[in-house]
């Protein structure tokens, strides 16, 4: 796609294009001069093929505006945004560094310590936005970034949503990116920092075993895939993993938001007990089993096991690839008609989030499939960028 942005560009009279740093599914994210403070800034402007579009400029606008409520070191700092002559933008703290997508994508899993370490400052900073009211709900690789020191910020809280406020969203829409979707976004439910902390916790489990929990031929199939199956305990892709670990990445990828820590605190002490070899301090949340990973089960399970088995097999290191599993013929058509149905939905999300009405839900026998709509802001994948 050309570039219509120009290193030299001024915007708002002040912030001076550099270069580009980054494209995302929304926006390209530049280095700008500020000279009135003397500093460089990143500068992220929305593309300006969405820009034509009142509901998604409404949508980046709120990302400044939640985000400039935030001040904690775990998250990007706003400094200003403005519209010049029809170019929205946000001017940023820059960050020097690389985004975790990046990393994991010339590395593959990481460190222990580094996987355990990143994923408690994400907890943190999490914690903070949901302390102040500010659900993320688009908590993945390409939104973390971890500098050279090893300090991370979150950043892009373009989806963000303030917990009771108002939502640009209608109920039963799908928003954020698919991969990392928790079970109730997948739903077109309502949700809370719960769904932050399963985001969290596909992205601890992709640092500790290279790759994400759960697969799928397309990015929507995947989100469906937590639905119907249970992921590979970690420790059968990586043994040296403690339990402990193991656990907290489990109960965080709980179906049932009840099941999971009741926020990210919770997460964030757990992981830090069970990174220094103790096992969980904090109690099971009110609902949960004392044996926390049991998903609901709307369905058969897919698996003939539970996420982790009482006591486990002797086993060697599988292939981290799935395992052969037997055919079971209704769930290959579930998913089927689900892929369907998301994929419609996709066509009908790109018409309604640009401001067209509310739709009814069917009343076909598709009812039972919850899905609305779906938005993926990343169809082409993990190819190290994003695009609409
Ligand atoms: P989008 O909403 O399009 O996903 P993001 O805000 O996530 O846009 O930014 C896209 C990419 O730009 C990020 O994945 C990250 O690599 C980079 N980026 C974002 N903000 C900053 C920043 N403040 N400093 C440095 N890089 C950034
Ligand atoms: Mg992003």
């Amino acid at each position: 796609m050309p570039e219509v942005f120009a290193p030299g560009r001024v915007l708002g009279d002040r912030y001076r294009l550099d270069h580009m740093l980054a494209r995302g599914g929304m926006a390209t994210v530049w280095v700008a001069e500020d000279p009135l403070l003397s500093r460089q800034v990143a500068v992220k402007l929305l593309h300006p093929e969405l820009a034509i579009d009142e509901g998604l400029r409404t949508r980046f606008r709120n990302e400044a505006i939640a985000a400039a409520k935030l001040a904690h070191p775990g998250i990007v700092a706003t400094y200003d945004t403005g519209d010049d002559d029809g170019i929205a933008y946000i001017v940023m703290e820059l960050v020097d560094g690389s985004n975790l997508r990046h990393l994991l994508d010339q590395h593959g899993r990481l460190h222990m310590n580094d996987a355990l370490n990143i994923a408690t400052q994400v907890g943190d900073a999490l914690e903070h936005a949901h302390r102040h009211g500010l659900v993320h709900r688009d908590v993945k690789p390409a939104n973390v970034l971890v500098q050279p020191d090893g300090r991370v910020k979150v950043t892009d809280f373009g989806i963000a949503k303030a917990t009771g406020g108002d939502d640009l969203t209608r109920t039963g829409t799908v928003i954020g990116t698919a991969r990392y979707l928790a079970p109730e976004q997948v739903n077109g439910e309502a949700v809370d920092g719960r769904a932050d902390v399963y985001a969290l916790g596909l992205v601890l489990y992709e640092m500790l075993t290279g790759r994400p929990p759960f697969g799928g031929d397309s990015d929507v199939a995947t989100a469906v895939a937590r639905l119907t199956s249970a992921p590979e305990p970690v420790r059968d892709l990586r043994p040296e993993v403690p339990r402990a670990v193991e656990d907290v990445v489990a109960r965080s990828l709980a179906r049932d938001p009840d099941y999971r820590y009741a926020s990210a605190k919770e997460f964030r002490d757990a992981l830090a007990d069970a990174a220094r070899g103790k096992a969980s301090a904090s109690p099971p949340s009110p609902s949960a089993p004392t044996r926390h990973v049991a998903p609901r089960p709307p369905t058969p399970p897919p698996r003939p096991r539970p996420i982790r088995d009482p006591t486990p097999p002797a086993r060697s290191i599988p292939a981290p690839v799935a395992r052969p599993r037997p055919a079971r013929w209704p769930w290959v058509v579930f998913v089927i008609v689900l892929a369907a149905a998301a994929i419609a939905g996709y066509f009908i999300a790109t018409r309604d989030e640009s401001g067209g009405g509310g739709g009814g839900r069917s009343n076909s026998t598709l009812q039972a499939i919850p899905i609305v709509s779906a938005t993926d802001f990343d169809p082409e994948g993990d190819n190290g960028a994003e695009s609409p």
